[in-house]
């Protein structure tokens, strides 16, 4: 049976938590949820989010949704403010020998990770905060530095330090929980940064966001070393690209998603490999890919293929990773 773990990105919605240069504790705290998930990615555990984009979720609703999964774990990311620097964290008032002990792990790992970057500790602290009181289970609540501080909002808005803090805070919870790594552990945020690394892509993507035909269409150019005349990006050329050497037969839209049948059936033509001379039949395609152990889990033809997937396949087509 795998644990259960709860992630609450604090705030949302109508409720932008505390502000300071330009940045809303709403935002920071669902990318570091998001960037946590994908760090779990690696361990048997279930995930769940209390809110999974910029949406009102009520103190109470978060705390009962991980009293309804029955949930091992639950933890709230927050953002600190009021005139202050560092990290803080928080268990409830009354809380259990087990929560204590979950907390001091991760408290530790993370202040270990800020320590290089000369952040203060403020110490592992108690409180009556409303999903602290509510939830059932061991939780713990993490302030991560002061939206209001110029010294600390220099290292919120630093893509690489919210990486490392991030992944300091699945450290902790996976060494709290004991969680297990997954037999044959997979890394999407590496295989993405492996794109990045050769130029694939550009820009950095969310591990499970969806990915769009113009987006497709861009990097499997890249990969094939074709590239449109136009200096600024066309998402819309780099598809007749396709169109004209017959890796697609019908147009895109660039905003459309991608499925994982078109997906298979596109990289299979573009390393020429004959699946079917008649019909299409995207479920063959995609046990092409299994078969040449460029997927080792198959998938509905009609899924929407997700960033940290596409980039796995791309790099094992490529050669690069495990
Ligand atoms: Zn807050």
């Amino acid at each position: 049976m795998s644990l259960t773990i709860v992630l609450d990105p604090g705030h949302g919605g109508e409720d932008p938590g505390a502000i300071g240069f330009d940045l809303y504790e709403k935002d920071l705290t669902l990318k570091i949820c998001k960037r946590i998930v994908g760090e779990l990615l690696r361990y048997q555990c279930n995930v769940k989010l209390t809110r999974k984009n910029d949406s009102a979720v009520s103190l109470r609703a978060r705390a009962e949704l991980a009293n309804s999964l029955n949930a091992d774990f639950f933890l709230s990311i927050h953002i600190n403010s009021g005139g202050g620097t560092g990290f803080e964290s928080y268990v409830y008032r009354q809380a259990s020998e087990t929560a204590i002990r979950y907390r001091s792990i991760i408290h530790s790992e993370v202040v270990s990770y800020l320590k290089q970057y000369g952040v203060v500790d403020r110490g592992r602290k108690k409180a009556g905060f409303a999903v602290l009181r509510l939830t059932e289970m061991p939780a713990v609540l993490l302030e991560n530095l002061f939206i209001d501080s110029e010294k600390d909002t220099s290292l919120l808005a630093d893509e690489p330090f919210m990486a490392g803090l991030s992944y300091s805070i699945a450290l902790g919870i996976a060494g709290a929980l004991s969680l297990p790594l997954k037999d044959n552990p997979w890394d999407p945020e590496w295989e993405m940064a492996q794109l990045l690394a050769d130029k694939i892509i550009n820009t950095p993507r969310v591990y499970d966001s969806q990915v769009n035909w113009g987006e497709t269409a861009t990097t499997l150019n890249r990969l094939r070393g074709v590239s449109p005349p136009l200096p600024s990006w066309n998402p819309a050329e780099e598809i007749s690209l396709l169109l004209r050497d017959n890796i697609i037969n019908t147009s895109r839209k660039p905003a459309d998603q991608l499925l994982w049948g078109e997906f298979a059936t596109v990289l299979n033509r573009l390393r020429k490999r004959e699946v079917t001379s008649g019909l299409w039949d995207p479920a063959a395609e995609i046990n092409a890919l299994l078969a040449d152990r460029l997927l080792f889990s198959t998938r509905d033809p009609a899924a929407l293929v997700l960033w940290g997937e596409f980039a796995t396949v791309l790099n094992r087509y490529r050669g690069v990773g495990g």
